[in-house]
């Protein structure tokens, strides 16, 4: 994929709007026709069906008769990758579009050129031996800075070129999202090769320190400043004060999104550009296996049985999910395939990284670790990234012999023993 920021003018927008409408209107469609089966009826309309359907429903209907065809069926083809990959593709059962928020429409390219054999042979259509013709995106570079891409009833619509080489690709989608345009390209980037040095890097990821490495590099996701956030709380409480249902309340909450969009950027635009570094100079990655849906889980409870601690938890939360841990795994394993591993996360930050020594009072405090078996110090966030690396979480012990987890026995004594080599059991490396 490469996205750029589009720049269409208002007539164009206005177009452009009306795609998103009419792409919106269809998936929908597919949705509520699918959403109409059960076991024992027959089976909701296939993708060639529903194309049919479309065809009919044009003929009748002139407001959809007056929209881009290509749109149209491009939102069903949408809606029948969707619905095949719904196991995986991590987004599960399609559902219903929703204007403001789900603005977006894909195309499909116009322009025909001919496909070529790995050899450069033409390939030919076994059945009729014609060339075999592919789509392709129209586009043209105007300079250095900016290019533009035909979509269909706008002409040609300019965008921001930040790379140095036009994208060729079969198809694009634009999307609107926070105020701004984007299109984004169908290209899948080739992965990056292994160094072939056998190196490992191990990441610990946290929430003071976003990422710390093996090597003792410390990576730091970029927040909202202090005055940024001065400046949401304001908006939210002028939002809050305003009357309800006025527009002035709907212009504050669209200056909170818009800065929170903006922090979401920068996360991404981080992720992106950090995970590049570990995927092109190490062999091998290795991440602690963090369940973060389950971390970030709500402390609210029940009506009955109310939580305790919530507001403090919810900060935790969000600070957890600012921090962009999910996204940093998973491009590094889009631009290292088989080359990311998951190691057990229990016990990382209380293991020693030279001796193996698991225990709670190595942890001296949040940045400090100092083994009370064989007195390594170090960096707290840089000895579990160690452990990582090595691939060792520990084992987690029975509760009554080991201090592991800061668990101890009644009186404490196993927490201060000396290290027992017959209870340790777990290799150095
Ligand atoms: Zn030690």
């Amino acid at each position: 994929m490469s996205r750029f920021r589009m720049y269409p003018t208002p007539a164009q927008e206005a177009v452009l709007f009306e795609h998103c409408a009419h792409a919106r209107y269809v998936w929908n469609l597919a949705v509520e026709q699918h959403s109409h089966w059960r076991t024992g009826r027959k089976s909701a309309p296939s993708f060639a069906e529903q194309c049919r359907q479309l065809t009919e429903a044009r003929r009748e209907n002139e407001w959809l008769r007056a929209g881009n065809q290509t749109v149209q069926v491009q939102a069903l083809k949408d809606f029948a990758q969707a619905k095949a990959r719904k196991f995986d593709s991590g987004f599960g059962e399609p559902t219903w579009r929703k204007k403001y928020r789900h603005e977006g429409f894909r195309v499909i390219g116009d322009e025909r050129i001919p496909e070529f054999n790995a050899d450069g042979t033409p390939r030919l259509n076994p059945k009729t031996g014609n060339q075999v013709m592919n789509r392709s995106v129209v586009v043209q570079k105007l300079n250095r800075r900016w290019a533009q891409a035909k979509v269909p009833g706008c002409g040609w619509v300019r965008f921001r070129l930040t790379r140095t080489e036009l994208p060729q690709a079969k198809s694009f989608r634009v999307t609107f999202r926070n105020g701004q345009w984007h299109i984004a390209f169908a290209i899948i980037p080739e992965p990056i090769d292994a160094p072939g040095t056998g190196e490992v890097i191990g990441t610990d990821r946290g929430v003071t320190i976003t990422a710390a490495l093996s090597d003792g590099r410390k990576l730091n996701c970029p927040q909202l400043t202090t005055r940024e956030r001065a400046q949401i709380r304001k908006h939210q409480r002028r939002a809050a004060r305003a009357p309800k249902g006025s527009g002035l309340k709907a212009a504050e909450y669209a200056k909170v999104a818009q800065l929170k969009a903006c922090e979401a950027n920068r996360r991404k635009d981080w992720c992106e550009k950090t995970s590049t570094l570990p995927a092109r100079s190490y062999d091998l990655v290795r991440f602690e296996k963090l369940n973060i849906k389950n971390m970030t889980r709500s402390a609210k409870g029940t009506v009955e049985e109310p939580g305790k601690w919530v507001k403090q938890k919810a900060g935790l939360n969000r600070s957890i999910l600012a921090q962009g841990w999910g996204l940093l795994r998973q491009r590094t394993e889009h631009k290292a395939p088989g080359r990311v591993e998951d190691v057990p996360a229990p016990y990382t930050s209380l293991r020693c990284s030279a001796c193996g020594w698991i225990e709670k009072k190595s942890r001296k405090s949040q940045a400090d670790f100092g083994c009370v078996s064989c007195g390594f110090i170090c960096n707290a966030d840089e000895n579990a990234a160690t452990n990582v690396a090595a691939g060792q979480g520990g084992i987690p012990r029975p509760r009554r012999s080991a201090g592991a987890g800061g668990v101890t026995a009644a009186t404490g004594r196993s927490s201060a023993r000396e290290p027992q080599p017959t209870w340790v059991g777990i290799p150095l490396f």
